[in-house]
């Protein structure tokens, strides 16, 4: 703190003004000080004089403390501001620590005045300090919001512009194969074996899409047919080898109609579809996908169900991490259900996961039904937000 302190009076009696002073040095405090009890004085000195505090008598000949109180606020002057005055209601002292005064001591008790001061640019300080604070957070938000949002249009465009050459890839990979048939399909082996890199490669470009769109996408609200939206899951992956031999077992039951957001929905049943494909258990003959939903008028329940390969007990905590494979079958890039935990977040679901090592695995999610009264346009950028 400053060894030698700043303080303005406004007091229009200078012997008051002595009494305060002598106060002020009893209590120990080192100061210099300016007194003035004209309005003009008072202005000129917040500027000139740049005091550390103000002490002010409550009723003088041209103004009055709150009004002083108002001036100083108005030269956007952060200055702690004690009234020192003689007897005063209850009421008054309230509202004058109401318009901002910090502390109020009475002419009576000069003794309590060194503390209030101390006190008052301790408070002063603190809340210059956490304003400080909350600006620098700010600014540090607002710049992680800017990086992040870099990062994503970079990730977008890199895995978009990777999308285009890979399908060129693939098609070249087509017309080798027709050739190479002419030629007694000398290469069939080793364009099988790019082929299934190369989709590998483009089906990991499409989980980050799908991750970078469910960060950007606004959530929009449809009516949502969910029998359909299960059967064009299931269709997406009818070439997947397994696919054929999978029992699918679906009931839908809906109570009320479903509004939601298809396209999230849509990335959440491909992902735990094609996870139940993947690692199903090849020495079982009655492999299930079993999908149960329930909609009612404020929750949509689904549980996902198949009888496959099941998840380690100790690496089933993991299974929604990044870049998380929980085993060696995995030829994924291991971002599947950390894609769709960040899907079902967005839409303000749950999901959940059972598993059992050779027996199966079952996830339940949780959407909420978003009814048409909450499509305003106010909701959907709260949601979006
Ligand atoms: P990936 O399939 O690319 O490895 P995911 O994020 O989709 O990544 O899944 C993470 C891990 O969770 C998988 O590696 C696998 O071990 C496990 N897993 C997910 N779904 C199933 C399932 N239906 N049955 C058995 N294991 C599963």
């Amino acid at each position: 703190m400053n060894p030698e302190l700043k303080i303005l009076l406004l007091e229009d009696l200078e012997d008051d003004a002595g009494l305060i002073e002598r106060a002020l040095r009893k209590g120990g405090l080192k100061f210099v000080s300016k007194r003035v009890d004209s309005r003009d004085e008072y202005s000129a000195a917040i500027g000139l004089f740049d005091p550390d505090i103000i002490l002010s008598d409550h009723a003088l000949p041209q103004f009055n403390s709150i009004e002083a109180l108002r001036i100083c606020k108005e030269m956007d002057k952060d200055i702690p501001f004690i009234l020192v005055t003689g007897a005063v209601s209850d009421e008054f002292a309230v509202n004058c620590i109401k318009q901002g005064v910090d502390d109020y001591v009475l002419k009576s008790n000069l003794t309590r005045l060194p503390s209030a001061i101390l006190g008052a640019l301790a408070m002063h300080e603190s809340e210059r300090k956490k304003l400080q604070i909350e600006v620098a957070i700010r600014k540090q938000n607002d710049e992680l919001v800017k990086i992040n949002k870099e990062l994503d249009a970079f990730v977008y465009s890199v895995s978009h512009n990777l999308r285009a050459p890979l399908a060129s890839v693939l098609g070249l990979i087509n017309l080798a194969r027709i050739e190479d048939r002419s030629l007694g399909d000398i290469f069939t082996k080793y364009l099988s074996m790019m082929e299934k890199s190369v989709t590998k490669l483009d089906d990991t470009l499409k989980e980050i899409l799908d991750y970078s769109r469910n960060s950007r996408a606004d959530i929009s609200f449809t009516k949502v047919d969910l029998r359909n939206l299960i059967n064009e899951s299931f269709e997406r992956f009818k070439y997947l080898e397994g696919m054929t031999v999978i029992d699918r077992r679906v009931h839908v039951e809906e109570f009320a109609p479903f509004y939601a957001d298809p396209y999230r929905l849509s990335v959440i049943l491909n992902n735990l579809v094609s996870n139940s494909i993947k690692y199903l258990d090849k020495h079982k003959d009655n492999s299930f996908i079993e999908i149960r939903a329930i909609v009612s008028e404020d929750m949509m329940e689904l549980l996902f169900r198949d009888n496959g390969v099941g998840i380690h007990e100790d690496r089933i905590v993991r299974i929604f991490d990044m870049f998380y494979r929980g085993t060696e079958r995995s030829e994924g890039a291991g971002l599947g259900l950390y894609i769709v935990k960040e899907v079902v977040d967005r839409l303000h679901g749950t999901i959940t996961v059972d598993s059992r090592l050779s027996e199966g695995t079952s996830f339940t999610v949780r959407i909420p039904n978003l009814s048409p009264q909450a499509k305003t346009p106010e909701n959907i950028l709260i949601d979006a937000g």
